[in-house]
């Protein structure tokens, strides 16, 4: 089967590193699939969930926004923050979303609700994909 080698890079470290067969981004003005042979490509992403499908498997992971480049083989990504499904910690997910919906609901004039709805968003996106792979994972017994 056909494959693009997908790496996701921070400024601390390499998040991801494997051979894929699809590559599905959040794009900035949509979800942008790439294929194997994607014709080359640059572009900005959002936060949102990055999936893929490897050996057949969906692993989907936590991008907090950047760059997408796909060159020759190589789909590259480049984000400030990004996490695979088994590193997210979901209690602190958990609060930082309560947090941000207490701040929301405040509806203070010092409050910044750009940046709550930006912590809200983050949150519920990595409680998803932590939810998804908790899912996909084998009964344990
Ligand atoms: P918090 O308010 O809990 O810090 P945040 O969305 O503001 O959440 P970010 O600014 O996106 O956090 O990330 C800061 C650092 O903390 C990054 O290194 C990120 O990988 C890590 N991080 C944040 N939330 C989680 C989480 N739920 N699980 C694992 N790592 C996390």
């Amino acid at each position: 089967m056909l494959k693009t080698r997908l790496e996701i890079i921070t400024a601390e470290r390499v998040v991801y590193s494997e051979d894929v067969e699809i590559v599905v981004a959040p794009g900035i003005i949509g979800e942008l699939g790439v294929l194997p042979h994607h014709a080359p490509l640059m572009t900005m992403i959002q936060p949102g969930e990055l999936r893929v499908r490897r050996d057949n498997v969906e692993e989907s992971m936590f991008v907090s926004g950047g760059f997408l480049e796909v060159r020759g083989d190589k789909v590259v990504v480049l984000a400030d923050v990004a996490e695979r499904a088994d590193e997210i910690d979901v209690a602190r997910a958990e609060a930082a979303k309560h947090r941000a919906e207490e701040r929301i609901a405040q509806h203070a004039v010092e409050i910044d609700h750009a940046r709550a709805e930006a912590a809200l968003r983050r949150s519920m996106v990595r409680l998803r994909v932590a939810e998804k792979s908790k899912k996909r994972r084998p009964p344990t017994v």
